[in-house]
């Protein structure tokens, strides 16, 4: 079967470490916005120059850059098999644009990754001392907590009012959580 996933969780929940991990066990590419924003920032590109000040105040880029940014990226020829959506889908508009584009195939499953908010907070300054990213200070993560649950629930209402919807505790050891989106998935 092929699968087209979307990987959803609050920041830090290890959707970028599970996507990647899902990636390798299909043998499909991984497409992380947030990733492709840092490249695109970084070759100083205009889609670069818009999204930083988004990021670096821990919003969400505006919709329209972002759906075009996804919908470019899925006409690759290396999405054919199927791919892993890192990140993206955010908000109910954006899922809707995703469903409506002729740029894909529909999505086959959608996994929520489920945490506990504080220990994301914990997660997420650890990681700023190991990566560096701009956007990891505390006050940074918390505006992004927030962004990430003014949307979360209608993006969930979105996907279970579809069937699709796969809710998956992210706590613990990476491998045990890759093993239980692998049980989830039907490996
Ligand atoms: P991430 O690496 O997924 O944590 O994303 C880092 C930042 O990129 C987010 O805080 C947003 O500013 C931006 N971003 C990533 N994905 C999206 C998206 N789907 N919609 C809007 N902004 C996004």
């Amino acid at each position: 079967m092929t699968h087209r996933i979307i990987l959803m969780g609050a920041p830090g929940s290890g959707k970028g470490t599970q996507a990647v991990r899902l990636a390798e066990h299909y043998g499909i590419p991984t497409i992380s916005t947030g990733k492709l924003f840092r490249e695109h920032i970084s070759a100083r590109t205009e889609m670069g120059r818009l999204a930083q000040q988004y990021i670096n105040d821990g919003e969400l880029v505006p919709d329209e850059f972002t759906v075009n940014m996804v919908e470019e990226r899925l006409t690759h020829p290396d999405t054919a098999g199927g791919y892993i959506l890192d990140g993206f889908p955010r908000t109910a508009a954006q899922a809707q644009a995703l469903e409506e584009c002729t740029c894909s195939a529909p999505i086959t499953e959608v996994v929520d990754l489920v945490v506990d908010a504080d220990a994301v907070v914990a997660r997420l300054l650890n990681r700023a001392q190991i990566e560096g990213r701009s956007d990891d200070t505390e006050d940074v993560i918390r505006r992004r907590m927030e962004v990430y649950r003014e949307n979360a629930l209608p993006l969930q209402d979105f996907y279970r009012a579809r069937g699709l919807l796969r809710e998956v505790s992210a706590m613990g050891a990476v491998q045990e959580i890759t093993d239980r989106i692998l049980t989830v998935l039907g490996q």
